[in-house]
């Protein structure tokens, strides 16, 4: 019989540290290096999310204008391609956050951020990125006591269900779970490596 040492030694230590997403069988090879010199109207410097729909939205705004795109190391191999995956549509990392610090912004916040990620599947439609894209929603919870407040104010402003403890164990049945808010419109999972 092994002991659980042994065991964590077997399925833990021997793990090799490479990001999931990343690591699929028919990832793309990486693009030949840039070689001498390139002119463009503009430049965009990072193949990260951020420099990328920056290089897209360049051209669907002008598809004249020459845009080149350059990245040190490969496109997505940095955060962006070894995140979660979540692709929330809310723009202040939860309604409570949001209505603490932007009070007065925060229903013009919820809305561009529902519209923004309407846009990004839309985006993916137009485009046929198959990155997985899916409108799962997601559950947030509360493993202690002074958490419940935020989840309700989540349901009140965020456009979730909030679940007791008994409805959010129906759903993940975890024991230390002692709240959750269910946010079914606002998040979607993505494969962010083929994303990008
Ligand atoms: C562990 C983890 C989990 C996360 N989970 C989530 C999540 O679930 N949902 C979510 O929305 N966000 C998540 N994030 C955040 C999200 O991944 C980042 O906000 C996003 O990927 C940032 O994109 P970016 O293009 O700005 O940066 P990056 O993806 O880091 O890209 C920057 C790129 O610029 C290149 N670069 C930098 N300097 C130069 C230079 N001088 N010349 C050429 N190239 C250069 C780099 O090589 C790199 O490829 C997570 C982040 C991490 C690290």
């Amino acid at each position: 019989m092994t002991t659980p040492e042994e065991q964590f030694d077997r399925l833990v230590l021997a793990a090799e540290p490479r990001p999931f997403w990343l690591d699929q069988p028919g990832a793309p090879p990486a693009r030949e290096p840039l070689r001498g010199e390139a002119a463009a109207d503009l430049v965009v410097i990072g193949g990260g999310f951020t420099g990328l729909w920056t290089a897209l939205l360049a051209k669907e705004s002008d598809p004249e204008r020459s845009v080149v795109l350059a990245e040190g190391h490969r496109v997505g191999w940095a955060a962006s391609g070894r995140n979660g995956g979540f692709c929330d549509a809310s723009l202040t990392h939860g309604a409570a956050n949001g209505r603490q610090r932007f009070p007065a912004e925060f229903a013009t916040l919820q809305r561009l951020g529902a519209e923004n990620l309407d846009a990004i599947q839309i985006t993916l439609d137009r485009y046929g990125i198959d990155c997985k894209f899916e409108r799962t929603g997601s559950i947030a919870v509360a493993t202690e006591e002074y958490q419940i407040d935020g989840l309700r104010t989540t349901a009140e402003y965020g456009g979730a269900t909030f679940l007791d403890a008994g409805a959010v164990r129906a759903e993940v049945n975890s024991p230390t779970y002692l709240a959750g808010a269910w946010d079914k419109q606002g998040v979607a999972m993505v494969q962010p490596a083929l994303l990008a």
